[in-house]
């Protein structure tokens, strides 16, 4: 296999582990959903406000959009546009967090967040060849008793058979002056429920690898979202590759919105991949960057250093990060190498 070409990197087929459904907000859906909560945004197009300085000064932005979401319809629209959005761009699967924790103390019902997000993603796998699971992230600028609780309340959804397309739990939101471990009993409630478990770990300007190390032994997690602190620590490093827990790597953001690298070709993603580490590649928020899936992988290559073909290679090896069972893996596999397989050979 050979591939090239301004669209080969749309036209290879994607899983994403790492992508925040209210991250993927169009501009025009945020303007219009905006003015119908009542609190239009301080400027016209809002990705004039989409510039950071910090993993912080992004949050602040990040909450602003989140507050325009009201209604089950207006959660089932935002899960809906973001995957017709996401599957142009050749995403076939994602696990995609919703992080509920400011709707939730505004009032919202957690009932009718998931309800609309299941009513937007079923929408959008009739009319796409997409398909997508959900995690529940906990806030973690809300504290441990919230995380708690959300998990709580996933368990009742899940008992009355009302949340059967979340699979699985998350922690997002701010790193710095956080005590990861403190949120172990929110974390166990999950495995109760025999939820899957992963956390945003070592992401942050000024956050190490203990937080990747926290969040496997004490939180008990099975993915690690961003890790790119894991390089400061070889020792670990071994330990995560031998083990096969996978990292679910957002090179863009962790220089547009964490800031932690001034460019791509400082990003440590090709020295993961060559340690061995079972790695994928995420937008995370991709329209507060004016990102997205096939322009993410485009920039890895560019960024770098990666051929379209080892870009394929890393999105087939990605099928083993998902959640999904056996015979599902083996299934998108099949559907992804043959895609793979019929992608454009170059003509020089
Ligand atoms: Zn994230």
């Amino acid at each position: 296999m050979a591939v090239t070409g301004p669209d080969v990197y749309d036209g290879i087929p994607k899983v994403e582990l790492h992508c925040h459904v209210e991250g993927t907000v169009r501009p025009s859906t945020v303007v219009e959903l905006a003015r119908r909560a009542g609190h239009p945004l301080p400027v016209d197009d809002p990705r004039q406000l989409y510039r950071y300085d910090s993993l912080d000064s992004f949050l602040a932005i990040f909450w602003l959009v989140q507050e325009t979401l009201l209604t089950r319809d207006d959660w089932a629209r935002i899960a809906y546009e973001s995957l017709v959005d996401g599957a142009a761009h050749g995403l076939r699967y994602r696990e995609m967090f919703f992080t509920p924790a400011r709707h939730l103390a505004a009032g919202q019902d957690l009932g009718e967040i998931v309800a609309g997000l299941t009513d937007g993603i079923e929408a959008a796998e009739t009319e796409v060849p997409v398909r997508c699971a959900l995690v529940a992230d906990i806030d973690k600028a809300y504290g441990p008793a919230a995380g708690l609780e959300l998990v709580d309340r996933i368990g009742d959804l899940l008992r009355g058979g009302r949340a059967r397309r979340v699979i699985g739990v998350g922690a997002d939101s701010t790193e710095l002056g956080v005590d990861l471990a403190a949120f172990a009993p929110a974390f166990a409630a999950a495995g109760r429920l025999g939820l899957r478990r992963t956390c945003h770990a070592g992401e942050a300007v000024g956050a190490g690898p203990e937080n990747i190390r926290i969040a496997i032994d004490v939180l008990g997690v099975e993915r690690i979202d961003h890790g790119i602190a894991i390089v400061e620590d070889p020792a670990l490093l071994r330990r995560v590759a031998s083990e096969g827990i996978p990292l679910t790597v957002c090179p863009t953001s962790n220089v547009v919105i964490a800031n932690r690298y001034a460019s791509l070709a400082e990003h440590p993603l090709p020295a993961m991949r060559d340690a061995g580490l079972l790695v994928t590649i995420n937008t995370d928020d991709p329209a507060m960057m004016g990102l997205d899936l096939g322009a993410e992988y485009r920039a890895v290559a560019d960024g770098c250093g990666f051929t379209a073909a080892s870009l394929a290679e890393l999105a087939i090896d990605g099928i083993r990060s998902t959640w999904l069972d056996a015979s599902e893996q083996a299934a998108l596999r099949a559907d992804f190498e043959g895609v793979v397989a019929g992608l454009p050979v170059p003509e020089a």
